[in-house]
């Protein structure tokens, strides 16, 4: 891959439960204690794991962009191999291609096949043939707030073949409680501004509240808001020589960003909106 440093978008805030939520950490084999737990971290505290978080954005977006266009080319369906914008045999035909061309030049010609037929969710948040430009770290929970608040709900067994509830079958399951916040750290390493605008549209269900996170959705379960307290940007286009060098080694010590205002963000919106009736466009004719 031919990766040149060039932006980081960093975004930070709080993801607040607006309702009890569960992620689960599979069934408990404990003898004592509850039957389904919800994922803990090293020190016992409930957490959401960034790729969970990330999860549930990329899905989330994937069905908002396909309100637009259902072509693989435009959102492919990831958990389908044969969906996929570029398929395992899609890249062996490319492989087999780019053998005529000359042997230094592979790479980079194989690269620029990948992005040129990749969807515009493949190209932000990665597939099996290009790395994910969104890293999103694990949620930690707000330690001022949080006192091991676990809470233990009653559930009813449901008999599959009469899908009713089956007698004395009742389970528990854990619940961490609505009020419990995480910290939710977002990067975006060298985004264009159609994949910043993206981003946000996509961020901007979880401060609307629109997204429910983990398991239960059902009973009522996941409801979350998000609230940035950081939103800044590192750009290192545009300076030259000596001056590029400066800004590098500013950024390496945490400087030289510039705060992300409502402003900015809407103008990238506009950017992602072009991208997209473009791509669905290209694929319609
Ligand atoms: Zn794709």
């Amino acid at each position: 891959m031919f990766d040149r440093f060039r932006s980081r978008l960093e975004l930070s805030g709080w993801l607040t439960a607006e309702t009890a939520f569960r992620i689960g950490a599979g069934r408990s084999t404990e003898v004592v204690g509850t039957d389904l737990p919800v994922v803990r971290d090293a020190l016992g505290r409930p957490y959401i794991p960034g790729s969970s978080f990330k999860g549930v954005l990329r899905s989330r977006l994937e069905s908002l962009v396909r309100a637009v266009s259902n072509n693989r080319k435009v959102v492919c369906n990831p958990a389908e191999s044969e969906e996929w914008c570029i398929t395992a045999q899609d890249m062996q035909e490319f492989k087999e291609r780019v053998r005529e061309v000359d042997a230094r030049q592979r790479d980079e010609v194989l690269t620029e096949r990948i992005i040129s037929e990749s969807c515009l969710l493949c190209l932000t948040f990665g597939s099996p043939w290009l790395a994910s430009k969104v890293l999103v770290r694990d949620l930690l929970v707000d330690e001022s707030l949080w006192f091991g608040q676990f809470q233990i709900r009653d559930g009813v067994a449901i008999d599959r073949d009469t899908e009713t509830a089956a007698e004395g079958k009742l389970y528990d399951y854990e619940v961490v409680p609505a009020g419990t916040r995480f910290g939710v750290r977002l990067l975006m390493e060298n985004g264009e501004p159609w994949q910043w605008g993206m981003l946000f549209i996509g961020l901007k269900e979880f401060e609307h509240g629109y997204v429910p996170i983990g398991g239960s959705k059902s009973r009522g379960l996941g409801w979350v808001r998000l609230n940035w307290e950081e939103r800044k940007l590192f750009l290192l286009d545009g300076e030259e020589g000596e001056a590029r060098l400066e800004k590098l080694i500013r950024f390496l010590d945490g400087e030289g960003f510039e705060d992300v205002g409502d402003q900015m963000v809407r103008t990238w919106i506009e950017a992602f909106k072009k991208k997209l009736a473009k791509a669905a466009g290209q694929v319609m004719v």
